[in-house]
C-alpha cells in the first residue's frame, strides 16, 4: 500500500516543521486550505499557532464546516497546541465567539501554564509511545481541564506547579497534545498518528470493497443479509 497522505491545516502557525516531521516518519504530506484538499487527504494535522487567528481563517476561507465534517465522519485528525484548542468541544479563556471544530469531549484552558511561564519544557510519559518520555516543548500551551468518558488520558505532568495536569489524549481517531512534538526532532507521535491514519484508511478501503462505510466495521463479513 501507498503511504498515507497526510494534510497540515495551512490557514496560520507551524506548518512547516509538522510537514517535515510527517515526510520525516514516510507519510505523504501536503499543505490543506481548501474543502477540496480536504477530501483528498487520509489524515490531517491541525498545528500549533495562535487558535484564535487560525480559527478566524477558517470561518473567512470556508473551511469550519468541511473541516467539522470530515471529523464526524472519522477523519483522523491531530491537533498540537493550537490544534488541540480547534479540536475541543469546549475552550476556556476563550475569545468571545470563538469558534472551534471540536469533536474531542474536552474543555481545554487557553494559557493556561500562566503568563509568567510562556513556555516550558519537560519530560512527559505518553501512553502508546515506547520508549523513554517524550521531551515535551510548551509555548503558551493549553491544557485538557476536563475531558468526558469516551478521551483517553495519554499523558500529564509530572512534578512543578501544573503536575498532573492532562497534556496528551485521544478519542477514537482524534489525537492531541498542548505540546509540540514537531520542534523537538523526536518523530514518535508523529509516528503514532500516521500509523493510526495508516489504520484508518485500510479500514477505509475495506469497507468500499465489503459495500459498507464509516462505522460498518462492526458488522462481521458472516453477518450480511
Ligand atoms: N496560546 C495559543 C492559542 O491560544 C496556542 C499556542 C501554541 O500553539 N503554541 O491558540
Amino acid at each position: 500500500m501507498t503511504a498515507p497522505l497526510v494534510g497540515v491545516l495551512a490557514l496560520q502557525g507551524d506548518v512547516r516543521e509538522h510537514l517535515a516531521a510527517l515526510t520525516a516518519v514516510g507519510a505523504r504530506a501536503v499543505r490543506v486550505r481548501r474543502p477540496g484538499e480536504l477530501a483528498a487527504v487520509d489524515g490531517l494535522v491541525v498545528p500549533g499557532g495562535e487558535s484564535t487567528t487560525m480559527a478566524n481563517l477558517a470561518v473567512r476561507s470556508g473551511m469550519l464546516e468541511p473541516l467539522r465534517a470530515a471529523v464526524r465522519g472519522g477523519l483522523p485528525v491531530y491537533g498540537s497546541c493550537a490544534g488541540m484548542i480547534m479540536l475541543a468541544d469546549t475552550v476556556l479563556d476563550a475569545v468571545e465567539g470563538q469558534q472551534t471544530i471540536g469533536g474531542l469531549d474536552v474543555a481545554v484552558r487557553r494559557n493556561a501554564f500562566g503568563r509568567q511561564v510562556d513556555s516550558f519544557e519537560g519530560a512527559v510519559r505518553l501512553a502508546g509511545v515506547p520508549g523513554p518520555p517524550v521531551h515535551a516543548v510548551f509555548i503558551r500551551a493549553p491544557w485538557v481541564e476536563r475531558a468526558g468518558p469516551e478521551v483517553q488520558v495519554l499523558g500529564r505532568v509530572e512534578g512543578g506547579a501544573a503536575d498532573g495536569k492532562i497534556v496528551a489524549v485521544r478519542q477514537g481517531r482524534l489525537v492531541a497534545t498542548s505540546f509540540h512534538p514537531e520542534l523537538t526532532g523526536d518523530l514518535r507521535v508523529h509516528a503514532l498518528f500516521a500509523e493510526l491514519v495508516g489504520e484508518a484508511a485500510a479500514e477505509r478501503v475495506r469497507d468500499q470493497a465489503t459495500g459498507g462505510g464509516v462505522g460498518a466495521g462492526a458488522v462481521s463479513e458472516g453477518s450480511q443479509s
